[in-house]
Order: C-alpha cells, then sequence, then structure tokens
C-alpha cells in the first residue's frame, strides 16, 4: 500500500535562496506532523500548468513567490479577502475541489508589529510608509484596516499614485522632500523599500524630527539589523524587524496545508538568523 504524506512546495524563478523549506521544515519537525515541505522551480511559461495541477503533483497547497505572485492571483478559482486588497497572491491551498489564493504578508506584517509592540495601534495615528512595490501593498492594507491615517512617499511618484488608487480609504501621496514635515507628526515610520537591503543603496534618512515616542518598523531582513533600525535604536526608537515578519507570514498557510497552527518561537528566529547569517544570507 503507498502511504502518501501531505507535501507543500515554494514555487518560484528563482526559488534556491528561498528560506520557506527550513521555516516549514522546522515546524514540521518540532511538531510532529507528518508532512513535507519542498522547492519548486518554475519558470513563467510552466506556472499556470504547475498550479492549475498541483493536486495531481500530490500537493495540498503551496507558496508563490517571485515573479508568480500576480500570476496566481489571476490563475486561482478563489480569492480570500485578502488577497483581494493586495492583488497578488502568495499562498495558495485547497477547500473542497477549489484552488484558494490568499495573501499571508498583511498578517506577517501586523502580527509582527503586535508580537514586537502590544498595543501599539492604541495611540497610533498617523503612519509614515516608504515604498510602493508589493509589500509596500501589504503594509498599507494593514495599517489603514488598524484606522491609522498613512502618508506613502515613494521614488516614483506614478507608482505611489497607483498604489493609492487601489484603496478605498486612500493613503495620501507625497515625494521624499515633504519627508521632514511628514516625520514630524508621524507614530510609526515604515520602510517597505528596498533600500537598506544587503546589496541594494543605503536607506540615508535624517531622524531628527520624529518624535521619541515614534516606532520604526523596517520589514527589511537582509542585514538582519539595517541601518535604519540601528539609527533608530541609538536614538531611542522602537524598533521592529523585518525577519519576524517573514516568520509570522508562514502561519496561517502552514495552518492551511497541515492542519496545526505554528508559533513563531526564539528558536525557529535563530535557526533563521543563523541562516541569515551564513554564507548563502551574507552572499
Ligand atoms: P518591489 O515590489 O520591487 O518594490 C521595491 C520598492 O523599493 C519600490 O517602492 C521602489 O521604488 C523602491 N526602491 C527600489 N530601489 C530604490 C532606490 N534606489 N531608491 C528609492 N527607492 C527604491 O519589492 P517588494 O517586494 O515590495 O520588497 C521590498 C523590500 O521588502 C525588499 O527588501 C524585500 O526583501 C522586503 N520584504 C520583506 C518581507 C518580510 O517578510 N519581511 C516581505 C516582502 C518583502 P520605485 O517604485 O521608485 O521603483
Amino acid at each position: 500500500m503507498t502511504v502518501t504524506i501531505p507535501r507543500a512546495c515554494v514555487i518560484g524563478h528563482p526559488v534556491a535562496h528561498s528560506r520557506s523549506p527550513l521555516l516549514h521544515g522546522y515546524w514540521l519537525r518540532t511538531l510532529g506532523v507528518t508532512g513535507a515541505y519542498e522547492r519548486a522551480e518554475v519558470t513563467a511559461s510552466e506556472f499556470a500548468d504547475f498550479l492549475l495541477g498541483l493536486r495531481q503533483r500530490g500537493y495540498v497547497g503551496a507558496n508563490i513567490t517571485v515573479p508568480h505572485k500576480q500570476a496566481a492571483f489571476s490563475l486561482v478559482d478563489r480569492r480570500d479577502d485578502t488577497a483581494q486588497a493586495i492583488g497578488a497572491v502568495n499562498a495558495v491551498w485547497y477547500e473542497n475541489d477549489q484552488l484558494v489564493g490568499g495573501n499571508t504578508d498583511v498578517y506577517g506584517f501586523l502580527a509582527h508589529l503586535d508580537a514586537s509592540i502590544p498595543g501599539w495601534d492604541a495611540s497610533a495615528r498617523r503612519a509614515v510608509l516608504l515604498g510602493a512595490g508589493g509589500a509596500a501593498r501589504a503594509a498599507v492594507h494593514g495599517l489603514l484596516g488598524r484606522a491609522l491615517d498613512v502618508a506613502l512617499i515613494n521614488r516614483t511618484i506614478s507608482h505611489a499614485r497607483d498604489l493609492a488608487a487601489h484603496f478605498t480609504m486612500r493613503p495620501s501621496v507625497h515625494t521624499f522632500d515633504e519627508l521632514p514635515q511628514l516625520l514630524e507628526r508621524a507614530d510609526l515610520l515604515v520602510n517597505a523599500t528596498s533600500l537598506g537591503m544587503a546589496g541594494k543603496p543605503a536607506l540615508a534618512l535624517d531622524l531628527a524630527p520624529l518624535k521619541q515616542a515614534a516606532i520604526v518598523y523596517d520589514i527589511v531582513y537582509v542585514p538582519l539589523e539595517t541601518e535604519l533600525l540601528k539609527f533608530a535604536r541609538r536614538r531611542g526608537h522602537r524598533t521592529v524587524d523585518g525577519l519576524g515578519m517573514l516568520l509570522h507570514q508562514a502561519v496561517p498557510a502552514f495552518g492551511r496545508w497541515f492542519g496545526v497552527t505554528p508559533r513563531v518561537t526564539p528558536e525557529l528566529r535563530s535557526l533563521i538568523e543563523a541562516d541569515i547569517r551564513g554564507p548563502i544570507g551574507a552572499a
């Protein structure tokens, strides 16, 4: 008799760099769940066929990463409310015979902020958010959902306008020139650009106008502590890093696939930190 175990995978191109197998593998092992999590290197031309045949390939679901998140959005049978709002799918699972697409970045963004600074949103009213890419979209959705006023700043202003137009409660759109005035009133500053990431230009910001009580959240997680976070910490701000968002965003998908809701533990964090500090992460 052939015994089949539930299998999930991360579909991307390239996918070798993905830390999802390490993360989900840790939970499978430590929770004693029978299952497997694999990498699936799939090009854009192969993607539709691969995704639509996921169940036939023996998978209960998958993570979707670069460059397939928009394609997945169009291909699934149904999208959850968050994926619909974001316009991108980063996780899929089956409900009855339907392939459902979700987006767990919003959950990850907020869950890590909530875990790092419990009750932060009781007093926070205004956020300044840098960036207008996929991650910024998730962050905007999360912050608007917590009733914050969001001021969006991006190098390419048309990208920020497009992002803002996507939401009913629109964030305001600004250029980097307006940053000092916006920082004066901000309770939360979020970097959702790729600036400050290893191999990218630095994010050079003057935080002087930012009030002491403001929180600084950088979703970049390589390096583990960005220059922005280092500088903010030295100025006495409460800081939130990007790695926790990565860990938390994996929680809901694991639950969907394997029927157990995992926890983000210090041990898991250490495991991924070691991988980031290692030869691959440092590259
Ligand atoms: P993306 O869609 O490519 O967007 C990149 C953003 O960075 C855009 O707003 C872009 O501005 C801006 N940018 C890039 N180079 C710039 C430069 N030289 N000067 C000014 N702005 C620049 O990327 P993404 O998927 O949103 O990811 C953004 C970052 O978040 C990455 O570092 C990624 O690793 C990180 N991230 C973290 C998590 C997590 O779980 N912690 C999840 C997702 C992403 P333009 O519009 O002007 O090009």
